[in-house]
């Protein structure tokens, strides 16, 4: 469907020129249907009215805890249902976590983000990872956890020991969802979303494409973050990395320009959130990533592994904002 040749009116002011949240599905694909010429020019337009376009923040992440994950997230090598060869781990010392917070904030990293591979942790748990986190903070980094679904007391305990964040991704349209995800629901994610947002903390929330879905799917995932009572402050954007062993090995692969759209869309509906390139860039060309950043997105993940799979170097980044005149945004510069 082209959006001339669609009901939706996609060129007055309302749809481009305001934070909402009452996002139409009809509207959000009608974005995606778009020329793209026109899709970039609004999304470029959006970025500049709310941030500085040559500015990118960067965020750095470890894995604390990997492998032997119950859930069954179909993208994952961390689940303990997929044979993928990935070693498994406890959760990692406190001083060599430091020590690797303290290598990301060398490399000009403003954020430091620990994800553990949990369906849900212990209150045990929970007080080392509390530890981690003053201990981040010490550092002058701000921190964010991923450690799945939460109680209410545990959330509250993450926001005193001086979380900035919490990382909980949709991953998928609510359609979709089943086809990836069988072990929680939809449901059980926006539960905890809530939760963190009670206890106060910021929220990260975003989700991959690349997995099979269709654009409907990217339009309902988009609809559903945008229309959450509070914008995610963080959305990362990640493209599948397909690993062997796990049921989405052997997927389509995505049109990259069909990933720049979604970046743009993201753009249009969340305009104040940063919207992060996540899993997924060891696969993107320098000129798809150009094409990403015209789109909106300002916000990436630097260091040399992202959960369990790789990143481009933090060298091969700098280059690139070197040849593309990009500045690493200053510690709390989120809008
Ligand atoms: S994405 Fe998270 S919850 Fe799902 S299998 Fe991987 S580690 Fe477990």
């Amino acid at each position: 469907m082209r959006a001339q040749e669609s009901s939706v009116n996609l060129s007055g002011p309302a749809v481009f020129a305001r934070v909402r949240h009452d996002w139409r599905r009809e509207e959000a694909e009608a974005l995606f249907a778009l020329p793209f010429n026109d899709l970039l020019f609004h999304a470029q337009s959006v970025h500049r009215e709310h941030f500085d376009p040559n500015e990118v923040q960067v965020s750095s992440l470890l894995s604390i805890k990997t492998g032997a994950c119950s859930e069954d997230c179909a993208y994952c090598p961390q689940s303990a249902r997929y044979d993928t060869g990935l070693p498994r781990e406890g959760l990692m010392p406190l001083d060599e976590v430091l020590k690797a917070a303290r290598t990301a904030k060398e490399q000009g990293a403003g954020r430091f983000c620990m994800g553990a591979a949990w369906r849900s942790p212990k209150d045990r748990d929970i007080e080392r990872i509390c530890q981690m986190i003053e201990g981040v903070k010490a550092l002058g980094l701000e921190a964010c956890v991923t450690l799945g679904m939460l109680t209410d007391q545990q959330t509250r305990r993450l926001k005193e020991a001086g979380l900035d964040y919490y990382n909980h991704n949709l991953d998928t349209s609510e359609e979709y969802y089943s086809e990836i995800i069988t072990t929680r629901t939809y449901q059980d994610r926006l539960d905890t979303l809530e939760r963190v947002r009670e206890a106060g903390l910021n929220v990260c929330c975003g989700g991959i494409v690349g997995m099979g879905e269709s654009d409907k799917d990217r339009a309902g995932l988009l609809m559903q973050l945008a229309n959450l009572p509070q914008h995610p402050e963080s959305v990362p954007i990640n493209l599948l990395v397909q690993v062997e062993g796990t049921p989405l090995a052997g997927t389509e692969k995505l049109d990259p320009l069909v990933f720049v759209r979604t970046i743009a869309a993201t753009r249009i509906m969340m305009p104040k959130s940063r919207v992060r390139l996540s899993a997924g860039r060891t696969d993107m060309s320098d000129e798809m990533q150009a094409l990403c950043f015209l789109a909106g997105a300002n916000s990436i993940f630097y260091g040399e592994k992202l959960l369990t799979t790789g990143n481009p170097e933090a060298e091969r980044d700098k280059r690139l904002f070197r040849r593309l005149g990009l500045r690493m945004a200053g510690i709390y510069a989120d809008a």
